[in-house]
């Protein structure tokens, strides 16, 4: 007699045929399968099945080898009943110890079999409950670990993103730890401005990639974003280039279908930018993984704002607003620091001081917007005309000072005389009335050699600009020509 519903079925071990007609009259619904004691269930049938209750006469389990007995009391699924006779000596505790649920002792009465079953109903919900909150433990436990993990993922990831004040170094930080949530290519971006015009400039940080096609791709891509998300057109940008010596850039950065994820950036309740992520193939994040991600771009959003605002400070800072070229406070600091690096790699070093010849004029006959356009002009000749070593600033209203690094008398007089000849040769034109500036020029030179008197390189290049204009206007004079400035360095000589 077999069965394959397990919750109705019971084995028996050994019985006789009148133990199984009792047990199962006695409990309905219920039917035996008995094995007889010379023909026990094998391995294939005890994984087959999972009878709900074993009944043992003690006459079979005594006859029974230990192997078998130990492999059926550490059977979970089914609970095990003795059947004893009246005359059997039990040490009953031991048997209830060893794993049975219960000893009972003939005559089999109907009454015994079904409390049996009730107790054996009992445990067996018993046993389902522990099974059941042991589960439910170990995918809490699951789940609080994984949620710590995420946590601890954005914990670091917000860390990091606040370290940098460098867009570039956050963009290439935050593929990295990215790739901890799931592996990531390319972390790319543009960013705008809203400048209340029609066009707005852009910037836009890309991999380096050889592929110029793929480039353009990117570019298209971020630039049809930024206009969908700015309401303007955006069609002129500004290109940097994310070096990052650990991305894998070894497959293709192609922005193949199903590979870019590109999520706005918003800071303030406005959206500045557009954060492209690249994976290495089509991917589909859980809901937990998109939660986390979103997370991490808000505050990805907030430091990167946080840089470029920096950076737009920090330009404002160190430049002039009319000329866009370096200002006052930016030289001060910067003529120190090349002067030091002159004296430790025992290199010359020149400096140009430039002003405007009768300015006053030119405000007065053509207008303060006329001269601010001089001013402006005089600033890009600078900017184009100079090496990216040199350094200009403008260092007062109509003055302009220049600082030559590695460069010696000669070589700086000859650049001032070409400057002051590209000045004289500029045309302007204000208000329909066309003219001309001159500028005078002091250049001092600092000698590897003469570096021990400690002079001061400004006050040299002003004596000489003095020089300059003392001797007509629209020249270049060094101060080697200044017989004042030498007499005040006999003097410093004599007095250390
Ligand atoms: P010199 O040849 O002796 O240098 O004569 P100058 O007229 O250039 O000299 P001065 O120092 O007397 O005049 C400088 C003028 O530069 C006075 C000032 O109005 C003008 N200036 C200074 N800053 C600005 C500016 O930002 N914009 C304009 N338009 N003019 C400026
Ligand atoms: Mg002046
Ligand atoms: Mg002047």
């Amino acid at each position: 007699m077999t069965t394959t519903d397990n919750n109705t079925l019971f084995w028996g071990l050994g019985l006789s045929d009148i133990e199984c007609k009792k047990i199962e009259s006695s409990a309905p619904g219920y039917s035996v399968r008995n094995f007889s004691a010379g023909a026990l269930p094998t391995d294939e049938e005890m994984e087959g099945e999972a009878p709900f209750l074993i009944w043992i006469p003690v006459r079979a389990w005594i006859t029974m080898d230990d192997d078998f007995k130990s492999a059926i009391l550490e059977w979970d699924p089914a609970q095990k009943v003795l059947l004893a006779d009246a005359k059997d000596v039990l040490d009953v505790e031991r048997l209830l110890d060893l794993g049975f649920l219960s000893v009972l002792r003939s005559p089999l009465a109907t009454d015994k079999v079904q409390e049996t079953l009730y107790r054996a109903r009992e445990v067996h919900a018993l046993y389902e409950d522990i099974v059941r909150m042991t589960r439910e433990i170990a995918l809490e436990r699951e789940i609080l670990s994984r949620k710590t993990d995420y946590l601890m993922f954005l914990n670091e990831f917000m860390a990091r993103a606040s370290e940098s004040l460098n867009p570039a170094t956050i963009l290439t930080q935050a593929r990295r730890d990215l790739c901890s949530l799931f592996a990531v290519s390319a972390v790319q971006g543009i960013f705008w401005q809203e400048t209340g015009e029609e066009f707005v400039e852009s910037e836009i940080f890309l991999t380096f990639q050889e592929d110029a096609s793929i480039q353009e791709q990117w570019v298209e891509m971020l630039l049809e974003s930024a206009s969908r998300l700015s309401g303007v057109k955006v069609n002129s940008y500004q290109m940097t280039y994310l070096m990052d010596a650990e991305a894998k850039t070894d497959s293709t950065l192609e922005p193949a279908a199903g590979r870019v994820i590109m999520l706005p950036l918003k800071a303030g309740g406005k959206e500045f930018g557009t954060l492209a992520l690249l994976t290495p193939a089509p991917v589909r994040l859980t809901k937990q993984q998109r939660d986390v991600l979103h997370s991490a771009v808000n505050h990805l959003g907030l430091a990167l704002k946080n840089a470029l605002l920096f950076r737009e400070v920090k330009i404002k800072a160190d430049h002039d607003g009319l000329t866009r070229i370096y200002n006052r406070q930016f030289f001060d600091k910067r003529i120190i620091e090349e002067m030091r690096r002159s004296q430790r790699y025992g290199q010359d070093i020149s400096m140009m001081m430039f002003d405007l010849d009768h300015f006053k004029n030119i405000n007065d006959t053509y207008g303060h917007q006329a001269g601010d356009l001089v001013l402006k002009e005089i600033g890009s000749l600078l900017m184009e005309s100079l090496r990216t070593t040199d350094f200009a600033a403008r260092y007062g209203g109509e003055e302009f000072a220049v600082i030559l690094p590695h460069t010696g008398e000669e070589q700086a007089w000859l650049l001032a005389e070409r400057l002051r000849y590209k000045v004289e040769k500029l045309r302007f034109r204000h208000d329909g009335k066309a003219f001309t500036v001159t500028t005078s020029i002091g250049v001092a030179s600092l000698s590897a050699s003469s570096f021990s008197r400690n002079p001061d390189l400004i006050k040299a290049a002003d004596r000489a600009l003095y020089l300059a204009k003392a001797s007509g206007r629209n020249m270049v004079c060094t101060s080697d020509g200044c017989d004042e400035y030498m007499e005040e360095l006999q003097e410093q000589k004599a007095g250390s």
